[in-house]
């Protein structure tokens, strides 16, 4: 069910108006829906009841922690690919033997961290790091469990700019020389290399991809079987997409299904690293209409949200349905119009040649599935502060990231000694 509806005349989350959110927080602010996230959480789980598998909500999404800790609460690992991540995973109440870290450029104070936190697994994307992990392990007398990520040069026909399995992006060790990696990492101290991991890029809406990259997977694992490294896990990413505007998109289930396929015959335990699929739906960024600008040729709605609040229309040509909160009548005559940004860049627009009713100035729009990738990519550009985020539950809402103030903002700066 949408949990961001029209109740008598206008958008709810859950059972809160949107009206009283702003009335109290002020515009722009994202806002989640806890009830929307759960129900994610639960339709991606119990789509592999019955396999050994554990699921890593892929902290970069959404990294608040009343967000993270959501999650957690229904029994959620995390996917982290910072130090920053697994400080919040780990404060937003994840054990460290639930958390994998991933990630092309983990620094040794990183792979220290993650060493002294006692995480379940590194996913190790190149030799060099492999003996980096080695080193530092030996250094702290500890062993650590490995996934190496392997590149089934596979494309995801996603954006280019979120695919990542194919051999021209720098994720991963090419598959050709997997048997050859995992071979040294066998012969290193300090490194137990049990597990292949492969995330081949983010918003897949078909599961060939998929059925092709775990395919690639699959014959490794019995190859490498063949050759003496006892392979039992399978960390095979996130990626699974969700409808932004009315994309068919697969299901868990469909997915479950290409894993079954694939993999179920393996007896690995699975790892999966669901980012979007968890958090896209559960977000709207709420935006409050400035004014409405004709100038002969096109309508301008500039609103008050921008392209620091939401990078994903400008930097992937993101569309993203937005809708009235007030409920337009279902007679009313439809108009074009674009939807902007005040940030000084053409790229600052949301959408472009839209049918909406008839649209006034101070008015509330919902833009949404917000949720993954919104907040998280957020930046001061134009120094606007940074947006707030707000978390709903059945009637209530609390406030998980207060908006930020000039003053906080300009406090960060100071001048040179000599001015
Ligand atoms: C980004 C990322 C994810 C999450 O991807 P989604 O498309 O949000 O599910 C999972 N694993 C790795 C390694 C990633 O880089």
């Amino acid at each position: 069910m949408d949990e961001f509806a029209y109740k008598n005349g206008e958008m709810h989350v859950e059972n809160v108006p949107l009206s009283s959110i702003v009335k109290d927080i002020g515009s722009p602010v994202y806002i989640y829906s806890t009830r929307e996230m759960v129900n994610a959480y639960k339709s991606f789980s119990e789509a592999f009841n019955e396999h050994n598998a554990k699921i890593c909500f892929a902290v970069k999404s959404n990294s608040n922690l009343a967000v993270i800790n959501t999650f957690s609460k229904l029994g959620a690992g995390a996917d982290v690919v910072s130090a920053g991540e697994l400080e919040r995973a780990l404060t937003a109440g994840i054990s460290a033997k639930n958390i994998v870290y991933s990630g092309v450029g983990k620094t040794n104070k990183e792979i220290n961290a993650g060493l002294k936190a006692g995480i379940y697994q590194f996913n190790v994307e190149s030799l060099v790091e492999l003996r980096a992990l080695s080193d530092i392990a030996v250094s702290r007398n500890v062993n650590a469990e490995v996934g190496i990520r392997i590149n089934p040069d596979v494309d995801a026909e996603t954006h280019q700019k979120i695919s990542t399995g194919r051999k021209q992006d720098k994720f991963g060790i090419n598959i050709d020389q997997a048997s050859e990696a995992f071979a040294m990492a066998s012969s290193l101290p300090g490194i137990n290399p049990i597990s292949i991991a492969v995330h081949i890029g983010s918003q897949l809406t078909d599961v060939a991809p998929f059925n092709d990259a775990f395919t690639h997977v699959a014959n490794l694992t019995r190859k490498l079987r063949s050759e003496g490294i006892p392979i039992s896990r399978l960390d095979l990413g996130g990626g699974l997409g969700v409808s932004y505007v009315g994309e068919k998109t697969p299901t868990p289930i469909d997915y479950a299904s290409v894993v079954n396929s694939t993999l179920g015959d393996l007896s690995c335990e699975l790892i999966f690293e669901p980012g979007r699929y968890l958090t896209a739906k559960a977000g709207i960024l709420l935006t409050r209409i400035i004014y409405i600008k004709d100038n002969g040729l096109k309508r301008f709605v500039i609103i008050d949200a921008a392209m620091n609040d939401l990078l994903r229309p400008a930097l992937y040509n993101a569309p993203h349905t937005i809708q009235q909160v007030t409920e337009p009548e279902e007679s009313s005559e439809l108009k074009n119009y674009d939807i902007v940004g005040p940030v000084c860049e053409t790229g600052d627009t949301f959408l472009t040649d839209q049918p909406f009713s008839n649209l006034k100035s101070d008015e509330l729009l919902a833009i949404r599935d917000t949720g993954a990738y919104g907040a998280v990519m957020s930046s001061t550009y134009n120094s606007r502060p940074l947006v707030p985020e707000v978390l709903v539950n059945h009637e209530d809402y609390a406030l998980i990231r207060p908006r930020e103030t000039l003053k906080e903002q300009l406090k960060r700066d100071r001048l040179a000694p000599w001015q």
